[in-house]
């Protein structure tokens, strides 16, 4: 019988929820839930000094704002040092890993010398035990790491959901560290420390993974966990290793050039869906299709189609998938997002009615709901039209218009068909046509040359704002 597909994302609370982690959940969550599988959220937060609790909260934050719902977790490797300590005395006792003592000058002093020799840098296995070999005394003073006893000969293989099939020499790989002493300092009897490669298999064995999503700079770790697997003689999942995303300039995305993480795409106005859609193309394709539900993709996503090759990084693109998504939204889920973004400038609450319509009419016009936030708030914030297209537009032929414009709006009824009746006749009276009115009207009510249709524009405004604004004609 198959094993019921598990995954897991296991980021380290380092800092924000990057871009390609995210990515990663977003391939292990599709992979479980189209399978019925379970999504397991693993925290692994060895890295003591560098690891926050306010990293793990962003990164919980950005999984639920996503709605990448876990099914396990959060686990967090620090609260399992015993069972790693467990598992490294058994692996110990059975031969398959031991004790080195060697100091960090000692390794140092190998490095040299095989530099000097022109080999390849490696541990020289000098606390490797061997039927007949003498090792060296035990040193005083020392707190010994732990290390794998790998393979010497033979290779590691395995079939990459991603890259294919994989095949490297045991002979290319050292006798990795998988368990470092407690770090100074730390209270009498406190625990080593795994190293990555060591907690990542305790805990995929453990949790039961059948399945591992995340990126290619994990593909040179593969090997030694997968000797890690063997020697444990615990089942091994199956590995997808996907390209690193690249930034517009070709190099890997990084923080120095751009956003990267989760938290600053929701800052910056992207809806989670979109969101969603953009990372999950980003490797992955379902013939030409760009545009999809979560559903879509729980649907589609069966760990075929992964694309080889790194992805670029293309914020058009992106903005685009989310005035895709803006357009579709419910005006009244965009009008909540909205007053949180003005709230975040400090402007007050708008009456709920009035920010949906609002909402409703501009969102085809924006790729972001901050960008929505500008178009609302210039309902709210007196605005400073440019000097160049006052002049441009409230000329002295418009001025009469204008004026008496304004006049009408102060005594009819406050609504886009009035408005819009309103305006037509204005032109008829004045021998103008629309652009020569409507345009500097919205340059003095809107700070802006374009806009939705005037009348419902205008309608969408308190009343005293439009003629205040119309004021000093
Ligand atoms: N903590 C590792 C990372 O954030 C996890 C890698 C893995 O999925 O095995 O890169």
């Amino acid at each position: 019988m198959t094993p019921t597909v598990r995954t897991r994302i296991a980021p380290s609370p380092t800092g924000f929820l990057h871009l390609g982690t995210a990515r990663t959940a977003l391939y292990s969550w599709a992979y479980a839930r189209h399978h019925g599988g379970h999504f397991i959220l693993r925290i692994e937060d060895t890295d003591v000094a560098r690891s926050t609790q306010e990293s793990v909260d962003q990164i919980i934050a950005s999984m639920r704002w996503l709605g990448l719902d876990y099914d396990e977790g959060p686990h967090y490797q620090m609260q399992r040092l015993e069972r790693y300590h467990a598992v490294v005395e058994q692996m110990i006792a059975a031969g398959a890993a031991y004790r080195c003592w060697c100091t960090p000058a000692e390794l140092d002093e190998m490095r040299e010398a095989q530099r000097a020799r022109g080999e390849k840098t490696h541990y020289d296995r000098r606390w490797r035990p061997e039927p007949g070999k003498v090792l060296p005394v035990i040193p005083a003073g020392i707190q010994p790491v732990v290390r794998l006893r790998n393979p010497l000969d033979g290779s590691v293989t395995w079939d990459d959901l991603v890259k294919g099939p994989i095949s490297i020499a045991n002979e290319e790989i050292d006798d990795l560290i998988i368990m470092r002493p407690p770090p100074e300092g730390a209270a009498e009897g406190a625990l080593g420390i795994p190293t990555y490669n060591f907690a990542v298999v305790v805990d995929d064995w453990d949790m039961g993974i059948t399945h591992v999503f995340r990126g290619d700079e994990h593909v040179n770790n593969t090997p030694w966990q997968i000797n890690i697997f063997q020697a444990l003689g615990a089942p091994q999942p199956r590995f997808g290793h996907c390209p690193i995303i690249l930034g517009e300039d070709g190099l890997k995305l990084s923080k120095r050039r751009g956003a990267v993480s989760v938290t600053a795409y929701e800052e910056a106005g992207y809806l989670p869906e979109a969101m969603l859609n953009y990372l999950a193309r980003l490797g992955w394709s379902h013939g030409d299709d760009e545009l999809f539900t979560r559903e879509q993709m729980v649907q589609w996503f069966d760990g075929s189609h992964l694309a080889r090759s790194p992805a670029q990084w293309d914020p058009a693109k992106l903005a685009w998938v989310n005035a895709q998504y803006l357009k579709q939204a419910d005006d009244s889920r965009l009008a909540a997002l909205v007053a949180r973004e003005l709230a975040r400038r400090g402007l007050g609450p708008v009456a709920d009615d009035l920010m949906r319509r609002r909402c409703g009419l501009y969102k085809d016009r924006c790729t972001t709901v901050v960008e929505l936030a500008d178009w609302v708030e210039m309902h709210e914030v007196p605005v400073v039209p440019a000097e160049a297209d006052v002049a441009q537009h409230v000329t002295d032929a418009v001025r009469p218009a204008l004026v008496a414009l304004r006049d009408r709006l102060a005594e009819i009824d406050w609504d886009a068909a009035t408005i819009a009746q309103v305006l037509k006749q204005t032109l008829t009276a004045h021998g103008l046509k629309m652009p020569q009115l409507a345009i500097p009207v919205r340059v003095l009510v809107c700070g802006r040359t374009q806009t939705p249709s005037l009348d419902a524009v205008l309608a969408l405004f308190e009343r005293r704002t439009v003629l205040a604004r119309l004021q000093h004609l």
